[in-house]
């Protein structure tokens, strides 16, 4: 039999962080992960804590890059690999309107320490911005994928990584906690992303699926290193490498990449760059969204043991380390969760 504090199911950024929280605070855990349709793979791991199609900054903006700053420093020291990197954003303008409204908001005391003011002459032959470009700042990227496939190695190294799929009908609940074959765990905390749709204890919690589609590109000239935004972004990743993104479909939820999406990203391209380049990646994943677009944490109001860590939407990276933050300090401490975020507001 082994016993445990934590059995975690999924191990995409949401599971990773939880399960890097318990490494700080000396708990023992088991992770579960089929590793499979995992939507943190396929994120490009920007962040940002703009708006850009509001020019608003997110909810809570603040705490979220603070605490995404310390928890995937702890990811390099683990992984043993740079994870970060700063990169500024450049937002294009499309008409003068924008340009009005970005003047308008860039005086908000708020949203100065992200963006600034000055509306910058492009003079880059291959980026397509003749009315200019603002910067916004404190955004970049996370190597999500190398951070995750890191991590899994390191807890497979110390047994606490099982890759297969959670069975939901060999659980069995009981007040002092669960059990699941020879593993007996204190409390068990679901991270399935859009997964959870098979969880027969939260599936009727309102998440949506929409997928998204992400190429990489080989690009004629070097794109000048910053995260170029229109409708899509445009970011070098290495010299003449790029990505490109995203799609948002709620209608076809299926994991492969389709030449549908590929021809809406390389249409968006066209808002960006006017170089020459060919695609020589093209990725898919479904991003567990939420109707009110808050996240989803907290226990499950009939089984005490069991917790949800979910509804990371578009925005994981920012996500992950500040919602990891409320339910260990719920579980452990028991601090309310902000409303917000709170799994009650719809079940109880
Ligand atoms: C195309 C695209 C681009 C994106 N770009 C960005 C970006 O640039 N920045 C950003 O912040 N966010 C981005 N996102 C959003 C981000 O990917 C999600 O918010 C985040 O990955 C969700 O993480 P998660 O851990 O909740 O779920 P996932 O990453 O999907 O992980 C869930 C894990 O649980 C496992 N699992 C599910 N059910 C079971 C079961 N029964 N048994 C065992 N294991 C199970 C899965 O196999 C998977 O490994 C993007 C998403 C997409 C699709």
């Amino acid at each position: 039999m082994i016993k445990i504090k934590f059995l975690i199911v999924g191990q995409g950024i949401a599971g990773s962080c939880f399960a890097l929280k318990l490494i700080r605070e000396n708990k023992s855990f088991l992770i579960i992960d089929e590793d499979k349709d995992k939507a943190s793979k396929v994120a490009v791991g920007v962040f940002n804590p703009v708006v850009l199609k509001r020019f608003a900054l997110i909810w809570d903006a603040e705490p979220q890059l603070r605490l995404m700053h310390r928890y995937f420093e702890e990811f390099e020291k683990i992984c043993g690999q740079q994870l970060i990197s700063q990169i500024p954003t450049y937002r294009i303008f499309k008409d003068p309107d924008e340009i009005r409204t970005w003047q308008k908001k860039s005086k908000n005391r708020e949203l100065l320490k992200f963006i600034s003011e000055e509306i910058i002459t492009n003079n880059h032959a291959d980026i397509n911005s003749p009315l200019g470009y603002a910067e916004v700042r404190q955004t970049g990227r996370i190597k999500l994928e190398e951070c995750l496939e890191a991590f899994k190695n390191y807890l497979t190294e110390k047994n606490q990584y099982i890759n297969q799929r959670f069975d939901y009908s060999e659980l069995q609940i009981s007040d002092d906690g669960i059990q699941y074959g020879d593993i007996f765990a204190e409390k068990i905390i679901f991270c399935e992303g859009y997964g959870v749709k098979d969880n027969p204890w939260f599936n009727e919690l309102p998440v949506i699926g929409v997928k998204g589609e992400v190429l990489k590109i080989r690009t004629s000239t070097q794109v000048p290193k910053a995260i170029w935004k229109a409708f899509n972004f445009l970011m070098p990743i290495e010299d003449d490498i790029c990505f490109t993104a995203s799609t948002y479909d709620r209608d076809d939820l299926t994991p492969e990449p389709t030449e549908k999406g590929k021809q809406e990203i390389l249409k968006h391209l066209e808002e960006i760059y006017k170089g020459s380049y060919s695609v020589i990646d093209h990725t898919a994943g479904i991003r567990p969204t939420v109707v009110d677009r808050r996240p989803l944490v907290g226990s499950h109001p009939k089984f005490k043991n069991m917790y949800i860590l979910n509804g990371m939407g578009t925005r994981g990276t920012l996500l992950a380390p500040r919602m990891t933050e409320y339910l260990y300090d719920y579980i452990e401490n028991g601090t309310p969760i902000d409303k917000e975020a709170d799994v009650r507001r719809f079940m109880v």
